[in-house]
């Protein structure tokens, strides 16, 4: 917002690439690291041909697959906790100077969405083998 109104401010680059200005459409969409995670997500979720040019799409994804009420409802916490896992990755490059890594970020992001998911269903079968190999219809989902 400041460099719309030419306040001065450098551009800042993504800390993650360091290759292009951090803006939300790159750090969550567009930044190879971002992108590399969606992907690991999708083929986790088999979810095919997962085609986001945009925040709003990431955020709609669930929306446009064939599949039951609880597999959306499931997978949108999954790209919530997504989002929220690359700005933490984010956030602890830049402000602890740690390096931003896929297989950790891949881990805190099935690790979070199952507590979350697992905390707010009623549904006893679901557990961490299920999750890991998202086999949802082991739970009737
Ligand atoms: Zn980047």
């Amino acid at each position: 917002m400041l460099m719309k109104r030419h306040v001065g401010v450098n551009i800042v680059a993504c800390p993650l690439c360091g290759d292009h200005e951090e803006t939300v459409e790159h750090l969550f969409v567009a930044c190879g690291f971002a992108q590399v995670i969606w992907t690991v997500v999708a083929q986790w979720c088999k979810i095919q041909d997962m085609f986001a040019f945009s925040y709003k799409d990431i955020l709609d994804i669930h929306k446009y697959e064939k599949r039951s009420v609880k597999w959306k409802k499931v997978v949108n916490a999954i790209n919530i906790t997504t989002i929220w896992s690359i700005w933490k990755a984010r956030n602890d490059t830049v402000f602890e100077n740690k390096e931003a890594l896929i297989q950790r970020t891949i881990g805190e992001i099935k690790a979070i969405s199952f507590l979350w998911v697992k905390a707010r269903s009623k549904n006893t079968a679901l557990n961490w083998e299920i999750w890991r190999r998202f086999d949802l219809q082991f739970v009737g989902w």
